[in-house]
């Protein structure tokens, strides 16, 4: 049998080239492209305004479901809902949706696995598996705004996966999530969240879009960054962070830092110094994240009232800092362990 074509990952001027190479008009493929994208039907048979001979054409040439919910936990304190989908080829994936008074957010996978290495992260233990396609990414959104049958207004893609390290796929996903005829959410409802690959920042900045960068900093000096995130021994703390300066001055779009707070290791008045010192009069937001043990390493979360007093020096420094609330605690393993665990079974 002939392969299927990942139809969710094929923008409208694929669709119109595809349509007719299997003889159909091309006007047909915005229609098809709204069904898929905006509407989000689940069966062919739901395409009212296209042949039944067309949808049998379809249904042998395309798959319409490629993401099957395995396992959903809902945390009882604030809503949280985690999402565990299993891939066409069997690997598995996790997703998070979180409750936000403003609006639905959701947390996407970009990679099955990762090869980044970072020390505190579940998601990196067992390397990267494969890259997300597009309609992979795509439908992680899809079938948890289905399933709570609510709009999703922002997204973000700090899932499992280094979303810079499958940047073609990301570059692509972001066109079809924005697209007017699809979900449509606006550029500036979406996160993309890196370790901080350089050449791909600067890349992203030439787009000159309106989504918003976050880099994994986590520690204030060169050494300390390499001992958590092996990609610093590729790239210089002061390297990554100019080419974020540059991507502020392209797109003009504020960066996030984000930094995740462990126990005796990076959490100091010292590290909050130097952290100010390396980012004070930039526009730009710090997210300081108590990091979420995992067993297989001896991370500890920093104290509450070394949290409070890092984001205080940062503050009185005129720098902008939130604490990020921890959501579905209750159900909440650190990012990627739901997806470890049934891999290790
Ligand atoms: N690869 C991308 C996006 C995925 S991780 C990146 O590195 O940014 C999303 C964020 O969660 C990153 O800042 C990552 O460093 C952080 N993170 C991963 N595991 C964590 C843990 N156990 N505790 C706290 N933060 C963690």
């Amino acid at each position: 049998m002939k392969k299927k074509i990942e139809i969710k990952s094929l923008n409208l001027k694929e669709l119109q080239k595809f349509m007719e190479s299997i003889g159909e008009k091309p006007f047909r493929a915005k229609q098809l492209y709204q069904w898929l994208h905006e509407k989000q039907i689940s069966d062919w048979d739901e395409m009212t305004n296209l042949s039944k001979s067309l949808r049998e054409k379809l249904r042998e040439r395309a798959d319409l479901i490629i993401l099957d919910p395995v396992e959903i936990q809902t945390s009882k304190l604030d809503g949280t809902k985690k999402y565990l989908f299993r891939l066409k080829d069997k690997n598995m994936i996790e997703s998070v949706l979180m409750r936000y008074k403003h609006g639905n957010s959701v947390c996407i996978s970009s990679q099955v696995g990762c090869r980044m290495g970072c020390r505190f992260c579940a998601s990196t233990l067992d390397g990267l598996v494969r890259n997300l396609t597009p309609g992979e990414m795509l439908e992680q959104i899809y079938r948890i705004g289905r399933d709570i049958g609510e709009r999703i207004s922002n997204v973000v893609v700090m899932g499992t996966g280094e979303p810079l390290d499958n940047y073609d796929n990301l570059l692509k996903f972001i066109e079809l999530l924005t697209n007017e005829d699809g979900l449509h959410i606006s550029q500036r409802n979406l996160t993309v969240s890196t370790c901080g690959i350089v050449e791909k920042i600067r890349e992203l900045a030439e787009e000159k879009l309106q989504i918003t960068l976050a880099l994994s900093l986590h520690a204030s000096s060169q050494k300390k960054r390499e001992e958590l995130m092996p990609i610093a021994n590729k790239y210089d703390l002061l390297e990554v962070l100019g080419a974020c300066n540059d991507y502020f001055k392209k797109t003009g779009r504020r960066i996030t830092f984000e930094y995740s707070l462990v126990g005796g290791v990076n959490d100091s008045q010292e590290d909050a110094d130097r952290l100010k010192d390396l980012i004070a009069g930039q526009n730009c937001h710090v997210n300081l994240i108590p990091v979420n043990p995992i067993k297989e390493r001896n991370y500890v979360q920093s104290d509450q009232q070394v949290i409070q007093s890092f984001k205080d020096k940062l503050e009185k420094n005129g720098i902008n800092v939130t604490i990020r609330r921890e959501m579905g605690r209750d159900i909440d393993g650190a990012c990627g362990q739901l997806r470890k665990r049934y891999t290790e079974i």
